[in-house]
C-alpha cells in the first residue's frame, strides 16, 4: 500500500486497467472484481472511451463501491462535452463520486487547449468543486504533455506508459513523485509485447517513484499472477540477464507514440495506426482494432503512405516506419 501522491488515497501498487473488459462478459467481469477485492486490489482505472467498460464495472461494483478508489477519464477536450461526460461516467459507474477523473490521451499539441472558459478543464473544476470527482488527472502518449502537466501544478496524478522497452518517462516520473503527483503506468506489458509478466510488474514496482501499474486483467488468474508479485519484487542478478534480452530483441522495432515522426505529409497518423495493430495482434480486440482503424480518416490510414520516407529521419528510435505501415496494411485491412 502506499499513499497516491497528494491525493490522500492510499493505494495498492497493482491496479487494475480497465481496457480488457471490453472484450468480456458481465459475469466474468465480476468474476475479476471478486478477485480484485478478495487480493486487496483497490484502484480501478477506465475510461469513456472504452465502450462498455465503465457501465460492466458500474454492475460490478454495486455494494462495495466504498472498497475501491475509481479512475475514469475523458477525451472530452471542451466545457460542455466534458460536463456531459463526468454525468455519464457518474451514471455508468453507479456512484454519486468519481475519485479520479482523468484528461485522456492529450497529445501535445492540444495541452494549451484544455484550458480557458469554454475548455475542459474548468468542467472538471467544477465537478470537483460540487463533490463530484474528487480529483484530477491527464494521461497521455506524448512525453512533452505530461512534462508541461507537471510543471503547471494543475495536475494531481500523471498516468504515462512504462515498461522495459519504453522507459522515456524516467524523469518525469520521479519529478512527478518528487512533487507529490500521483503517478500511475500504463501499458506495464508493453502492450502485451512482453510475455514475462511477473517480471514486467517487478521492473515497476521496484522502481520507487512508481505509484500504481495497471495491467489490464480479464481473468481471476491473471490477479492473483500479477498481485503476488507484491510479496517479493527485488529485481535479481537473473531478472536484470532478462530484462537486457527483452531490450535487445524489442528495443528497436517498437513505436513508442513519441510523435517526433509527425506530421506526415500525407496526413497518416503514424503511431495510431501502431497502436491499433498492437491492440489487434497483442490485445485480441480484433474487431474494435479493425472498426477504429476504419473509423479513422482515409488520409491518416497506413494504406495512404507514399514511402516519402519523410517520416523514419524524425523517428528517433529509426524504426523502419515504412515496413511498419505495411504490416499495418496485411493486419487490418486484409
Ligand atoms: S514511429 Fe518513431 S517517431 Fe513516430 S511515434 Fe513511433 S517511435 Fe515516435
Ligand atoms: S513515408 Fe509514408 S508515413 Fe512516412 S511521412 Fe512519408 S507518407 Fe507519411
Amino acid at each position: 500500500m502506499r499513499e497516491f501522491g497528494k491525493t490522500g488515497m492510499n493505494i495498492k501498487r497493482v491496479g487494475f486497467g480497465g481496457i480488457p473488459i471490453q472484450r468480456i462478459s458481465q459475469e466474468d467481469t465480476n468474476k475479476v472484481i471478486d478477485e480484485l477485492e478478495r487480493c486487496g486490489v483497490n484502484f480501478i482505472d477506465t475510461a469513456r472511451g472504452y465502450t462498455i467498460s465503465e457501465e460492466y464495472l458500474g454492475n460490478a461494483l454495486k455494494g462495495r463501491r466504498e472498497k475501491f478508489y475509481i479512475a475514469t477519464k475523458s477525451m472530452s477536450r471542451d466545457y460542455e462535452s466534458m460536463k456531459r461526460d463526468i454525468e455519464i461516467s457518474l451514471k455508468n459507474l453507479q456512484t454519486d463520486y468519481i475519485d479520479l477523473y482523468q484528461m485522456h490521451n492529450v497529445k501535445p499539441v492540444e495541452y494549451d487547449t484544455l484550458f480557458g472558459e469554454d475548455r475542459a478543464y474548468r468542467a472538471l473544476l467544477e465537478a470537483k468543486e460540487a463533490g463530484k470527482i474528487k480529483h484530477i488527472g491527464i494521461t497521455s502518449h506524448g512525453l512533452e504533455t505530461v512534462e508541461r502537466a507537471v510543471e503547471s501544478g494543475k495536475f494531481e496524478t500523471i498516468q504515462f506508459p512504462y515498461n522495459i522497452v519504453e522507459n522515456q518517462a524516467d524523469e518525469v516520473f520521479k519529478k512527478a513523485h518528487q512533487k507529490g503527483i500521483g503517478t500511475i503506468v500504463m501499458k506495464p506489458l508493453a502492450g502485451g509485447a512482453i510475455d514475462d509478466g511477473t517480471l514486467a510488474m517487478k521492473y515497476l514496482l521496484s522502481r520507487e517513484y512508481i505509484d500504481v501499474a495497471i495491467p489490464g486483467m480479464d481473468t481471476p488468474e491473471q490477479v492473483r499472477e500479477n498481485t503476488a508479485v507484491l510479496q517479493n519484487f527485488e529485481l535479481t542478478e537473473e531478472d536484470n540477464a532478462k530484462i537486457s534480452k527483452i531490450k535487445s530483441e524489442l528495443g528497436t522495432n517498437f513505436c513508442r507514440r513519441c510523435e517526433y515522426c509527425l506530421p506526415c505529409p500525407q496526413g497518416i497518423n503514424i503511431p495510431q495506426n501502431f497502436l491499433l495493430e498492437g491492440y489487434y495482434n497483442r490485445y485480441g480486440l480484433q474487431d474494435w482494432a479493425v472498426d477504429r482503424y476504419n473509423g479513422l480518416a482515409e488520409n491518416e490510414r497506413a494504406s495512404n503512405c507514399i514511402e516519402c520516407g519523410a517520416c523514419q529521419k524524425k523517428c528517433p528510435y529509426e524504426l523502419p516506419i515504412i515496413d511498419m505501415l505495411k504490416k499495418v496494411v496485411n493486419t487490418l485491412e486484409k
